[in-house]
């Protein structure tokens, strides 16, 4: 059963801001409350003031513009994103992603921000953001910060949201020429948040001949979605082939630090990044020597 609350809908950002301020010893924001809900059904969390956003129609938006890129609002659903024409043509690793993401019904509540905001390692979206060098915009009374997402997961469901921040906006730079995301994640029932997921970024160079650029982020193998660096200096510089792949795949294992659990062991985890990795590290590069 889940315990009495005071329930608090905010309609503006400005309006959420002073909610927040007013009830800062103890709040949770609700957006969808897909992933919340869970956790106060199960008694986890138990917040003095829910303060709702779903209402603030200001932070739900997809713009894209070929200077600047995209930009998607916090509060968008995942349902949007899959269906945007705008992602499907800039960013169609995000359309693919959001396809496999949770049930039609939970796309249509769950929000992007929610998503991130809740600091799963395991949440679908973060690998491929990051692998895209996405940025975030947070904002408080005090300030409005940008951050690269990479450094806004700080531990297991921990951010660097701090009291009184509200995750505003989600930032994707134009992609470099020539480079390509690809993504996937091994779930043992289809549409439910990967075993091991993997997200690679590849940027080739004029020629298609060697790799200028590589992102590799792993999803579910550490307490936050991973940057393998290592793995991403093995590939920069080189022409690759099956060999070096297989290689990378290896070092991103070696660079993970998964934790058994009821799911999958640590063991069988490392066994799935380095397969995971070498695959996808081969689609991305085969996608960028197709791309512009
Ligand atoms: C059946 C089921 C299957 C799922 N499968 C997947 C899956 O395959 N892959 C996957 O990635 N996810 C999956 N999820 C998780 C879920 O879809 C996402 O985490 C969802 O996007 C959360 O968004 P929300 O708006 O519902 O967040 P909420 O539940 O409302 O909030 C989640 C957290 O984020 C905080 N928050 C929300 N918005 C903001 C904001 N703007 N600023 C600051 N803090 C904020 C809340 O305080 C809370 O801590 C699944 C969920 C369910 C129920």
């Amino acid at each position: 059963m889940i315990h009495n609350f005071n329930y608090r809908r905010a309609t503006s950002v400005e309006e959420t801001l002073g909610l927040l301020e007013k009830c800062k010893e103890d709040y949770k924001i609700i957006c969808g409350g897909q992933s919340l809900l869970i956790l106060m059904r199960q008694g986890l969390v138990a917040p003095e003031n829910l303060i709702d956003i779903k209402s603030v129609k200001e932070m739900s938006y997809i713009d894209y513009d070929p200077k600047n890129g995209l930009k998607i609002g916090a509060a968008t659903i995942h349902r949007e994103i899959e269906k945007s024409p705008l992602i499907k043509k800039y960013y169609p690793v995000l359309v693919e992603m959001e396809k496999n993401l949770a049930s039609v019904q939970t796309r249509n509540w769950g929000t992007i921000g929610g998503n991130l905001a809740h600091g799963d390692p395991a949440g679908d979206p973060g690998p491929i953001l990051i692998a895209s060098n996405a940025t975030v915009k947070m904002a408080s009374l005090e300030r409005e910060r940008i951050l690269p997402l990479e450094d806004f997961f700080i531990d297991i469901f921990e951010t660097a949201l701090e009291e009184g921040e509200l995750l505003t906006e989600i930032q994707l730079p134009i992609l470099p020429k020539k480079t390509a995301v690809a993504y996937e994640k091994f779930s043992i029932i289809k549409n439910q948040q990967g075993i091991v997921s993997v997200a690679v970024s590849i940027t080739i160079d004029e020629d298609a001949v060697k790799c200028k650029d590589a992102r590799i982020v792993l999803g579910a193998a550490a307490a936050i979605p991973l940057r393998a660096k290592e793995a991403e200096q093995m590939l920069i510089g080189k022409k690759i082939d099956t060999k070096l792949l297989a290689s990378v795949g290896k070092k991103a294992s070696e660079e993970s630090d998964p934790v058994s659990d009821i799911h999958a062991t640590e063991t069988y985890r490392r066994f799935l990044v380095k397969t995971l990795t070498t695959k996808v590290a081969k689609k991305a590069w085969e996608l960028a020597k197709a791309a512009n």
